[in-house]
């Protein structure tokens, strides 16, 4: 099967194919965190999906540029940096500094470029594409001094949200600094600066102002990555007017088409709702760790459900990315000691070969949870082989190679290697060869010989189990 991805701008499965294929160079743009609080676990779902794509297209041999912004100012920023009686950077460069904590701990990838909008160079970037826009007659100042794109005038708007502008109307909910607009649904380029604004301007054409949010990810992405990208990324709520209004700007400017692939993740929910600020139902990053879980388990928490199906998110699901990752551990542990042994067994045909099926469930529209699947499937045959001795140390190798493949794009792996002592796992090989005989008395003293060496030896449908027994650890 080809990659193949679903594009929300067609809505259909589409073959993924990057404009500079030569080079397999795969250009990549993400929204990023409006930095007025500390993002929440439903903001990072939507960073781990893009943290998926950009692996899996590396793991297929794209070379992925990847740039995520940093939305530093805009409405929310600048109302709370008043609030806080703080400047503008100095209130934002927390959160800034927290978004990169928060990643660090969820194993995200960091992109090649995080560009912030308060930079000069795309401030003039802005400038320049609103000036081009007026120009063309797709953008006009009103009487409130703010300029506006106007949307009647670019005949595809409405084209990714499958909207029909027509249907767009004033639902008497206006701000009253957008009554100077032709149309309801145009959308400010440029905000003319006002008092509450404070000291958060810039110079332009137009007088004293700030850059609405929609130019700042067309001029950010178009000054880092070019005018024409392969994929852009963000979750559903992005897609209008965020991202309806970004091909507006950057096609009105450029006359060509802005993004071949538009990708968007599903909601986490909590109790059927999205999890939002305004709605005060979410949590943190440090809300989660504060719980006694770690980064890991809650990437897999986020990781685990296809990224256009919502996800609900509940303790009692980290509890189960828990008990996931800990038969990862276990079972990466087993192949360690085997690999590392003279085992030359016979391998059964199961034990013995590690499959592309994870890669291809990827290969179609990144269905991670049949490629998961398939992980688990495989973690039960292979113990089932270990536990009859099935297991040869080479096979056991290649097991460990082929997951550190497909670990390139998890990155799953616990901290600190769980690794199975020698003669620990000898005294388990004994204890399952007398269990196989029906010596259960010896198997018992085995058992209590395994337990004074610190570890726990559980019998479970799916075979014996090994683990560091938290009694003697
Ligand atoms: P914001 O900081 O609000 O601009 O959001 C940053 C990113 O998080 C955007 O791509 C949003 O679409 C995404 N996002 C916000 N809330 C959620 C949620 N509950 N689930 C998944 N993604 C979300
Ligand atoms: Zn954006």
């Amino acid at each position: 099967m080809p990659l193949q991805f679903f594009n929300t701008y067609s809505r259909e499965i589409e073959e993924f194919g990057p404009r500079d294929a030569t080079a397999r160079r795969a250009r990549m743009y993400t929204c990023g965190p409006t930095v007025y609080s500390r993002a929440h676990i439903g903001n990072f779902r939507a960073y781990i999906f893009e943290d998926l794509l950009q692996r899996h297209l590396e793991l297929r041999g794209y070379n992925v540029d990847r740039v995520m912004n940093i939305t530093d100012v805009e409405d929310k920023t600048i109302r709370g940096a008043r609030e806080a009686g703080i400047p503008l950077q100095e209130f934002t460069e927390q959160f800034k500094a927290a978004f990169f904590e928060d990643a660090h701990m969820l194993r995200i990838k960091r992109a090649d470029e995080y560009p912030a909008a308060t930079d000069q160079r795309y401030i003039d970037r802005m400038i320049g594409m609103i000036s081009a826009l007026i120009s063309k007659g797709l953008a006009y100042q009103a009487d409130d001094k703010s300029v506006y794109f106007r949307i009647n005038k670019f005949p595809d708007y409405g084209k990714l949200a499958h909207f029909d502008l027509t249907q767009l109307q004033s639902t008497g909910r206006v701000k009253h600094d957008e009554y100077d607009k032709e149309h309801i649904g145009d959308f400010a380029l440029w905000k003319a600066w006002d008092e509450e604004d404070g000291n958060v301007k810039w110079d332009s054409p137009w007088g004293p102002g700030r850059p609405g949010w929609h130019i700042e990810c067309s001029a950010m992405s178009m000054a880092l990555l070019g005018d024409q990208i392969d994929i852009h990324c963000g979750g559903v709520d992005n897609i209008f007017p965020h991202h309806e209004a970004e091909i507006a700007q950057s096609e009105g400017v450029t006359g060509k088409k802005f993004v071949s692939y538009w990708l968007h993740c599903a909601h986490l929910l909590v109790d059927g709702q999205k999890m939002a600020k305004s709605l005060g139902n979410f949590y943190t990053v440090p809300d989660v760790l504060a719980k006694g879980y770690t980064g890991r388990e809650l990437r897999y928490a986020l990781l685990r459900v296809h990224y256009r199906v919502p996800l609900n998110f509940t303790w009692e699901g980290m509890n189960e990315a828990r008990e996931s990752l800990g038969r990862i551990d276990e079972w990466l542990a087993r192949l360690r000691q085997i690999a590392k042994s003279r085992n030359v067994q016979r391998p059964t045909l199961n034990a013995q070969r590690p499959t592309t099926a994870f890669e291809d469930a990827l290969d179609d529209d990144l269905n991670i949870s049949a490629a998961l699947g398939f992980l688990f499937e495989s973690i039960r045959e292979t113990n089932r082989a270990m536990d009859q001795n099935e297991m040869d140390a080479a096979s056991a190798s290649a097991w460990l190679e082929w997951w550190k493949r497909i670990n390139s794009v998890l990155d799953l792996e616990a901290e600190t290697e769980v690794t199975i002592p020698e003669e620990v796992a000898q005294l388990a090989q004994q204890r399952e060869n007398a269990r196989r005989e029906k010596n259960w008395k010896r198997s018992d003293e085995l058992r209590e010989r395994i337990s004074a060496l610190g570890w726990e030896v559980r019998d479970t449908k799916d075979g014996s189990k090994l683990t560091r027994s938290t009694r003697n650890a």
